[in-house]
Formats: structure tokens, C-alpha cells, sequence
């Protein structure tokens, strides 16, 4: 088996394992090679997908949450790595408030370790909670807006106080959010947000 993928890309492995299809919407068209972090870049942590899945996954504020209910499909995927790119997603979905994304993850029973390496994707359930000015607790996803001006530093604007920053991102410090203000992923500190 081992000599036999070598003999190939892996693209060409994957698209032969998905039958020549987005492996999470079943899109044929624009299909290209994912890497399902932290992946080594075989097979066995890669996934094939369309344009349109990649770019939400690439970039979560395009999310289109409607797109996403490939998801209850292709979430029974045999492949581990497609199973921990559905699970990822549906934990997102659910960061949005979509309810049905919930009942599908309930439904979803992952071995166990293919469980821990979809959770390496997701927010530590045990990390600290990040705040707002009001010590409202921030969520992936949110929206808020700025309590003051905020110099940025390498992009040369000034974040006016009022600026709306919507479907903000979370990050490994509590003390800092990341979300785009005048095109410009930037990251904020969260205290000087309030929860919109
Ligand atoms: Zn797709």
C-alpha cells in the first residue's frame, strides 16, 4: 500500500480515494488538497476539497452556514481526516448559533483518537475565558465594537472608537482577540471590545 501511494501524488491519491469529489460537499469541480492540521502531509492527514469549502475553511468569516449542511453527510465519512475537518466545522457552525450543527455533532461518535486530533483544531475547553470591557465573555464569531481608538501598529490606520468588528476569532492568549477592521486581520485587546 505504502509503494503504491508513493507511486502517485497525493492529490492524485486523494482524488482517488474521494472518487473525484469535494470530500465534505461532494463538489466536483476546483478540487485541491487540504491538510488536516497538524498534519505530516500524507494521505492519512489530508483531505480533498472544492474551492468553496476551502476558502470558508481558509478564511471563517465567508462562512456561508447554509453551504455547511453538506456536513450532516460527510460527517460518516470512513476517513479519519474527514471526520476531524466535519467535526471542526460543525463545532464552528455551532459557535454561530446554528442549532442543527449541534444535534449532528451529538449524533457523531468519533474513535478516540481521531476525537483528540479534532479537538487540537478547537478552542482548550479548560483555557481561560476571554472578556469584554463588561466582562461579557467573548466567543468565536462575535461581533463588538471598539470602546476606544486603537492605533495599528504595521498597517498605519487608526480603529476609531465605534468601529463594528464582526465575526471575531479567538486566539491562544485571553487577553487578545484577532478580527478585520478596514480589510486588516488585526488583533485587539479584548478589554478595549464590547460585545455587540
Ligand atoms: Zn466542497
Amino acid at each position: 500500500m505504502g509503494l503504491y501511494v508513493n507511486s502517485m501524488s497525493i492529490e492524485q491519491a486523494l482524488l482517488q480515494r474521494s472518487g473525484h469529489q469535494c470530500e465534505l460537499c461532494g463538489a466536483s469541480d476546483g478540487l485541491s488538497p487540504l491538510a488536516v492540521e497538524p498534519s505530516d502531509g500524507t494521505l492519512d492527514k489530508s483531505i480533498v476539497v472544492c474551492e468553496t469549502c476551502k476558502g470558508q475553511i481558509e478564511d471563517p468569516s465567508t462562512m456561508d452556514v447554509n453551504h455547511w449542511r453538506c456536513l450532516n453527510d460527510s460527517m460518516w465519512n470512513q476517513e479519519a481526516p474527514v471526520q476531524v475537518m466535519a467535526y471542526r466545522q460543525l463545532f464552528a457552525l455551532i459557535a454561530k448559533g446554528e442549532t442543527w450543527a449541534q444535534d449532528s455533532l451529538d449524533m457523531l461518535y468519533l474513535d478516540p483518537e481521531v476525537e483528540k486530533w479534532a479537538k487540537m483544531g478547537l478552542p482548550d475547553e479548560d483555557a481561560e475565558p476571554t472578556y469584554d470591557v463588561n466582562k461579557a465573555v467573548l466567543q468565536a464569531g462575535d461581533s463588538v465594537t471598539l470602546v476606544k481608538d486603537l492605533v495599528v501598529k504595521g498597517a498605519n490606520f487608526t480603529a476609531k472608537q465605534g468601529t463594528l468588528v464582526k465575526n471575531i476569532s479567538l486566539t491562544s492568549n485571553p487577553k487578545h482577540i484577532e478580527g478585520k477592521v478596514n480589510g486588516s486581520q488585526i488583533v485587539i485587546i479584548s478589554e478595549y471590545c464590547k460585545k455587540a
